[in-house]
């Protein structure tokens, strides 16, 4: 049995290991288009220089020998032959397979800005964008960065600890990490990366950048009107799955590959697995694509059981998770805080912990006083079972931080 893997990331490596350890004699050959293994996770510590691209390496140096898997580097798959099951690679091989895993996961967002194409504008998805960004921004002054998701945020911290003076973001919500924050954490996160240095505008829009005759970037302009310096602009506004190799052959839903509990696509023999796919998430019950590193492992490794012959089903799968430490406050993000439905209440629990930090933990019930959502600030003990809790649909009550000593109610919205 030929299995072949296309991406060697967080979805790519799980399901090689997966499959290996399922099948101790099957061929496994994977491509990509990246020259080494690097996690996503940390392009914004190379950009800021805070650690070399070396150090971002995840897997053990001996990780393809020690699973004997034939890893081929530098190689990008141009199209896939579902009826004679090839792939066609951009230097013209075609390499057959029994069972491929697209793990081609998504590319940096950009949005239609009027001189958004040009030099000095990255996106930060590869180890090129990161050391592109730490190789320019020396000779630079003023950095922009568009979108205070968790990439814009995270960059925006590690620059100005770098010694940046001048880093402005800009974003369309009323917050950062709109995703994962409501109004009062996010209103506090504002204030925090302000006090650290960070120039945050929001509830603005970039229309365009602006370039002098060399074509180098000068600064960008808001929808308001606004010109703000900028002579290095970075787009974190998000991602898009990278499905072109799927989309002539089959199921494609809002943005990703469409696929079953077990990885399966609509395409037999095909499987796929992490940022491409959208698949049920269980904290809101419909298909929806997961963008965090541990889904796409896990989904990679169900994905691996089950080319590899096995019976496995990804039921408690989640994207809708996010922990991180952000200007020196760890936070947990849980379900679609984003998105509440109008039946939810929101309840609001506090305390001051023994080091006089403001710990918040918010908590979404729905109408069945089931826990649908949380945000966890300060004080992440217990995220755990929160998600636990929300997964499973289990009552607020059961674990309401009331029951934690010092937790207080402060707000039902
Ligand atoms: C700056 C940054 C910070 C992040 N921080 C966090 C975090 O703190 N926590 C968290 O959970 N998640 C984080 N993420 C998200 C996380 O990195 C992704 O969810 C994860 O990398 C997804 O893994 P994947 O295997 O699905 O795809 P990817 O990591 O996108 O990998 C896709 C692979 O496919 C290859 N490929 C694509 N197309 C082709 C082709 N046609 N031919 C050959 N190869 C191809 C690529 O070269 C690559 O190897 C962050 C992402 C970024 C960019």
């Amino acid at each position: 049995m030929k299995h072949l893997i296309i991406g060697n990331s967080a979805a790519g490596t799980a399901a090689a290991e997966a499959i290996r350890e399922n099948d101790p004699t099957a061929e496994i050959v994977m491509l990509s288009k990246d020259a080494t293994f690097f996690s996503r996770c940390q392009l914004h510590l190379v950009a800021s220089g805070k650690r070399p691209s070396a150090k971002t390496r995840f897997v053990p140096q001996n990780w393809a020998e020690h699973y004997g898997i034939e890893v081929r580097f530098g190689q990008h798959a141009t199209a896939v032959n579902a009826l004679q099951k090839k792939v066609l690679c951009s230097h013209g091989e075609n390499i057959d397979y029994d069972r491929l895993l697209l793990a081609t996961g998504a590319s940096s967002l950009t949005p239609p800005i009027e001189g958004i194409e040009g030099p000095g504008v990255f996106g930060l998805r590869n180890l090129e964008d990161a050391e592109g960004i730490y190789k320019q921004i020396m000779g630079r002054r003023h950095v922009a960065i568009i979108g205070a998701g968790l990439v814009g945020c995270e960059l925006a911290e590690a620059l100005v600890e770098a010694g940046h003076t001048s880093v402005t973001i800009i974003e369309i919500a009323p917050h950062p990490l709109p995703l994962q924050l409501e109004e009062r954490t996010g209103e506090r996160m504002l204030r925090l990366m302000v006090d650290h240095g960070i120039d945050m505008i929001c509830r603005d829009s970039v229309t365009a950048i602006l370039r002098d005759s060399q074509g180098e970037p000068t600064a960008v302009r808001l929808k308001t009107g606004r010109e703000i310096p900028a002579d290095l602009v970075v787009c974190a506004a998000g991602v898009r799955p990278n499905i072109d190799l799927f989309a002539p052959l089959g199921a494609i839903g809002h943005r990703g590959i469409v696929i079953d509990s077990g990885g399966r696509t609509s395409v037999p023999d095909i499987f796929a697995a992490g940022d491409v796919t959208e698949s049920c998430d269980s904290t809101v019950g419909r298909v929806m694509p997961s963008a965090i590193w541990p889904a796409a492992r896990r989904q990679g490794r169900v994905a691996g059981i089950n080319m590899s012959g096995g019976d496995e089903s990804l039921t408690e799968h989640t994207g809708l998770k996010t922990s991180a430490v952000l200007c020196g406050t760890p936070l947990v993000s849980l379900g679609p805080v984003f998105d509440p439905h109008p039946s939810w209440q929101k309840q609001i629990y506090e305390h001051t912990d023994s080091r006089g930090r403001l710990c918040t933990k918010v908590c979404y019930s729905d109408q069945n006083g089931s826990l649908a959502a949380a945000v966890l600030w300060g004080d992440i003990s217990l995220s755990g079972l929160y998600a636990e809790a929300i997964i499973h649909k289990h009552p607020l009550g059961d674990l309401a931080p009331s029951a934690i000593p010092d937790y207080r109610l402060q707000a039902v919205v």
